[in-house]
């Protein structure tokens, strides 16, 4: 049998309902302007092979309401109400494997005219089964694209707005059509910013490296755990501008994302990073990082929730 791609019910005009009738008209004002905010989270199964938590979901939701604030819309959700709905369509979901769940603000009024202060913003939930997102059992092959990253005076990058990912897919569609599996994105003065959907890590003389929050970045909830976990084993840990020649001669790269999650890049713009192989604080920092999704972790259990 098929895989379903997503999981049987969603939260859509304020209700559950089946997926598959969770459907907006085409004359929707989100899907023509982008004029939406969208969230990614996962939930992941734990070691017993039975319980099923959601990662940092409480912190997840604080961003999201961040970035409709810097829309300067709302819905008619806080906080609690989000994390309420989501937990109560993840258990109605019952997901038997890791899963995603997407939520998604979007301006639901069908004007024809970008301008959010008549946005009339509604709120739907999704979830899909995701392993994988990028494969980890290999280095990933990155290029730096020549497409620049949005900056805070045009699209804030700071807040996930479904319109400000035509950035991400033009820079990643290019590069993919190449043969690398993602791109890296550069601001108006040539540093690094991020990756289409990932936050990027360095390590140089056992140093972690990470491009500071202003530096047209998603403030990344996996970024910041993994800056948390990093100076809980006493891995020093800079936030800072990284030119792009620096990517090149870095000991160890790697992605961090709800997606991708920890990912290991053995090859920038054709030049190999380091030996070649996952290197050993990319190594250390993943594997916490995954026995801590999956439970395994009793000191970092309090950022994981139970469905
Ligand atoms: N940057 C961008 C542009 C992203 O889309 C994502 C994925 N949400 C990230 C970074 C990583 O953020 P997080 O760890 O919160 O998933």
């Amino acid at each position: 049998m098929k895989n379903l791609e997503y999981l049987p019910y969603a939260f859509f005009e304020r209700k559950i309902v089946p997926t598959e009738e969770a459907k907006v008209s085409i004359m929707t004002n989100a899907l023509q302007y982008g004029t939406g905010v969208i969230g990614g989270i996962r939930c992941y199964l734990a070691g017993d092979k039975k319980t099923m938590n959601i990662f940092r979901l409480v912190d997840h939701y604080k961003r999201f309401l961040n970035s409709l604030k810097i829309l300067n819309v709302s819905i008619p959700f806080n906080h609690q109400k989000l994390v309420e709905l989501t937990l109560a369509l993840a258990r109605k979901n019952k997901p038997q494997t890791d899963s995603y769940i997407r939520p998604f603000a979007y301006a639901a009024n069908i004007g024809l005219s970008p301008d959010l202060s008549h946005a009339e913003m509604d709120l739907a939930i999704y979830m899909i089964p995701l392993g994988e997102y990028l494969p980890l059992s290999r280095g990933l092959k990155l290029a730096v694209s020549n497409w620049m990253r949005i900056t805070d005076r045009m699209i804030p990058a700071r807040a996930k707005i479904s319109g400000g990912y035509i950035n991400s897919a033009m820079a990643r569609g290019d590069v993919a059509r190449l043969g690398f599996d993602d791109a890296l994105m550069m601001d108006d003065r040539g540093h690094i910013t991020e990756a289409s959907a990932a936050n990027i890590f360095i390590v140089r003389d056992g140093v972690l490296i990470t491009p500071s929050k202003y530096s047209d970045v998603l403030e990344g909830m996996t970024r910041r755990t993994i800056i948390e976990l990093a100076s809980d084993l006493k891995i020093k840990v800079e936030e800072r501008e990284i030119d792009r020649s620096e990517i090149y001669v870095a000991d160890e790269v790697f992605l961090s994302g709800t997606g991708v999650q920890v990912a290991w890049i053995d090859e920038v713009d054709g030049r190999k990073i380091g030996k070649g192989r996952i290197g050993p604080i990319t190594h250390k920092l993943q594997k916490l990082f995954f026995d801590i999704v999956r439970g395994k972790e009793k000191k970092y259990s309090h950022w994981l929730t139970k469905v």
